[in-house]
């Protein structure tokens, strides 16, 4: 790492000349247009990952189905595929427009990924998919698989005998974790989970149940990371998913986008030019808003338009992005706590290759305070009957950021004629697995506020 030129940037944030350092040093909530981003199909040629990439893995997910069906039997509606419902949400449309004073969008969707099954949130993509990756190589390796197999192999004796010699470590706020966790351990693998202090109790307390390894870090998500990489180098055969910086988490999280597609098919939503469709995705280390925002682009080329949502005590992409600092720079760099109610995006660092990837494709990034977000998880509860986690509604106030804007930043962004014709999908990340009593106090937090 640099630290001549990071310390340079903290210097001019200090003397107060950039007014988005500024204002995130003050946790205010911001709105940052990306100044970077170009025609997709400009860059198409130049990303290292390519649309080849993402049919592989989920070519791969298809061969996987089967096993879920056998292992994980709430997959057998969907057949083995782990999948989501996308919902019309015109009643949060509307509170949410009420209270943030403007008016509704004409289509406002939620991505219940909340719901997803196995471990109820957009970790159940990257998470899962890596895992997967990790053991079919082994089984090839070990001659137990060849191609054109079942894979309800993977559920028998043999397969089991074989991943009980392998471990698997991650680091987590959480919800990676419960992926990880639940997935390596019904294969049969060794796991452990590195969980930063903002993991909440009931999170280690599930995997625990579930024959997981939970070591407990008082330090926030770099620190697990950095713990559970160190142990996984002095381990033998030993995989260490890692986060901050892992191209298969990616595409496994990128898969979501050609499932969408299919989705907003069926559901008779049209997305062209004039037609944009707008996707809100909550945003921790990077890898899951960005695998699925490099995914949506694949598919949908500049008629879709990605933003990222962050909490004001944890902008790390944001910050990232706008120093082009990346990884280089934390949020306590800039005299932030990285202290927030949402857990999932409880991140100081950004990951070490996705905002690189992101800069010619993201429009832009907007921060959202705690308050907010509790109070958000309220109104969605109140108008929708979903129970999503703090983290997961951090996309919600999208719509409204992007009305208030100034119709320079809306020409910027190519909207300024058609924002109105716009579908606003916000991507709700997480909420099934959280207890009743922890979803009460969340909604009393947030009841109080609005
Ligand atoms: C992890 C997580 C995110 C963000 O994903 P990153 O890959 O960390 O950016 C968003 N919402 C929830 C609920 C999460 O658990």
């Amino acid at each position: 790492m640099d630290t001549s030129t990071r310390k340079g940037w903290v210097d001019i944030a200090f003397a107060g000349t950039d007014t988005t350092l500024n204002a995130l040093r003050q946790g205010k909530e911001t709105l940052w247009l990306n100044p970077s981003r170009r025609p997709f199909d400009e860059i198409k040629q130049e990303l290292a990952l390519g649309f080849d990439d993402i049919e592989e893995a989920a070519a791969r997910l298809q061969r996987f189905a089967p096993y879920f069906v056998a292992a994980f039997p709430e997959t057998a509606t969907l057949e083995g595929i782990l999948e989501s419902p996308l919902i019309r949400a015109d009643s949060a449309a509307r509170r949410v427009a009420q209270w943030l004073d403007t008016a509704p969008p004409e289509h406002l969707l939620i991505k219940c990924d909340s719901h997803l099954p196995i471990s109820g949130s957009i970790k159940a993509r990257g998470g899962i998919y890596e895992v997967l990756l990790h053991a079919e190589k082994l089984a090839v390796t070990h001659g137990l698989l060849t191609p054109g197999d079942d894979y309800t192999c993977f559920a028998s004796e043999a397969f089991r005998t074989l991943f009980s010699q392998h471990s698997i470590v991650v680091g987590s706020t959480g919800n990676l974790g419960l992926s990880i966790g639940i997935i390596s351990a019904r294969l049969g693998f060794n796991v452990t989970v590195h969980m930063s202090a903002d993991a909440r109790t009931w999170k280690k307390a599930l995997l625990r149940e579930k024959g997981v390894q939970v070591v407990e870090h008082q330090s926030d998500y770099s620190v697990a990371v950095a713990q559970g990489r160190e142990e996984a180098l002095r381990t033998p055969r030993c995989h260490f998913v890692d986060d901050e910086d892992s191209t298969s988490l990616f595409l496994g999280y990128a898969v979501a986008a050609l499932r969408l597609k299919k989705q907003l098919h069926s559901q008779s939503i049209r997305v062209d030019n004039e037609h944009p469709l707008i996707v809100h995705l909550p945003c921790g280390v990077g890898g899951g808003p960005g695998g699925i925002a490099f995914g949506l682009k694949h598919v949908f080329g500049d008629s879709v338009h990605c933003l990222f949502a962050e909490p004001t005590h944890s902008p790390c992409m944001l910050l990232g992005m706008h120093t082009q600092l990346h990884n280089a720079i934390s949020v306590q760099d800039i005299g932030l706590d990285n202290l927030t109610c949402a857990d999932g995006l409880a991140v100081g660092r950004a990951s070490a290759f996705v905002g690189k990837v992101m800069e010619p494709l993201l429009d832009g990034i907007y921060t959202v305070s705690d308050e907010h977000l509790y109070a958000l998880v309220a109104l969605i509860k109140e108008s929708e009957g979903l129970d999503l986690e703090p983290s997961a509604v951090a996309g919600l106030p999208g719509f409204a950021r992007l009305s208030h804007a100034s119709t320079q930043e809306r020409a910027s962004l190519g909207l300024k004629e058609v924002l109105s014709n716009a579908t606003h999908l916000v991507w709700a990340t997480g909420g099934a697995m959280v207890p009743d009593e922890e979803h009460a106090a969340y909604y009393r937090q947030g009841k109080a506020l609005l």
